[in-house]
């Protein structure tokens, strides 16, 4: 199986146990919902970086259009390249179509 689906297995889990906390929330007094609520979601953000993170660090490209950024996908190989594209935005990564290739980054500059 692909890293990245047994890691999309376990975070499923994990995003499973959050729907479960979030219907426990509910029969929670109106006064503790909010306080809660705040904690669920600063929960979930984190869940969604950390699955950013070790997607990266298995070698996937992120796409910055939104934050938590989004997993690129490898949708083709163009010679040695892998190509990944963003299921949200479709941006492509390298964009070969339109000559930009990744370059390598910028050495600090000598005074
Ligand atoms: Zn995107």
């Amino acid at each position: 199986m692909e890293p990245l689906t047994l890691l999309s297995a376990g975070f499923k889990t994990l995003k499973e146990v959050v729907t479960a906390i979030k219907a426990i929330k509910e029969l929670l007094p109106e006064n503790k919902k909010n306080e809660v609520s705040m904690g669920i979601d600063g929960v979930e953000a984190n869940l969604k970086i950390a699955e950013a993170q070790i997607a990266q660090a298995l070698g996937y490209q992120l796409c910055q259009c939104e934050f938590p950024p989004v997993i690129m996908l490898n949708v083709e190989n163009s010679g040695r390249n892998k190509i990944f594209q963003c299921p949200k935005c479709n941006k492509k990564y390298p964009n070969i179509y339109e000559g930009e290739v990744p370059q390598p980054q910028p050495e600090g500059e000598y005074v």
